[in-house]
């Protein structure tokens, strides 16, 4: 016999039921956000570290603006975890904010490695030192009648170092005597 009782409690224990199965469903969502999140985290620190790389190669403006851009990603990141209210639509969003961000930054280590290519025929090969001036002149010897031309090509760079024609004329004071490598470290 069903008593208004039994009725009542029978609605006390499946309100009970309820709450429960919506905290647990509640503990999963932060919990799956709180992982989101997490990996984020180590997004943008990934970020961070490459950022400091490309800023050491050379310092640019866009890694900069980018370094900049991380920096509110992290601030939003933060606040999206303090913020029990927040969606994982919006973290998912914010993650492909960031993996956009993070393909931009990775895509500029690449050009900054591959310009740092480039530039090495404008660097001093022992300390880096850039190129102050490069000459070509060619040169026309009479040679058993004939005339020929010869390329002369002469480098100087910040260092000292001298290049003609391949050869080193004058050393990088890098590389020099240990008198002249104290004067340059101490400079
Ligand atoms: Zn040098």
């Amino acid at each position: 016999m069903i008593t208004t009782n039994t009725i009542f409690w029978t609605q006390i224990a499946s309100i009970v039921a309820f709450v429960f199965a919506v905290f647990a469903l509640y503990r999963l969502l932060v919990d799956q956000k709180d992982a989101t999140i997490q990996s984020l985290k180590e997004n943008v620190s990934y970020l961070k570290d490459q950022i400091a790389d490309v800023k050491q190669q050379s310092p640019d403006v866009l890694a900069e603006r980018l370094s900049k851009r991380m920096k509110l990603l992290e601030d939003e990141l933060t606040k999206l975890g303090d913020d029990t209210s927040s969606t994982e639509a919006e973290v998912k969003a914010k993650e492909a904010e960031l993996a956009h961000a993070r393909a931009e930054a990775e895509a500029l280590t690449r050009q900054v490695l591959h310009a740092r290519e480039l530039l090495q025929e404008y660097q001093c090969p022992h300390c880096g030192a850039p190129l102050v001036e490069r000459a070509y002149h060619s040169e026309s010897v009479e040679y058993q009648g004939r005339e020929l031309d010869i390329d002369h090509n002469w480098s100087t760079f910040e260092c000292g170092l001298e290049i003609v024609d391949g050869l080193e004329r004058h050393r990088c004071r890098s590389g020099g005597s240990p008198m002249t490598r104290t004067l340059s470290r101490n400079q």
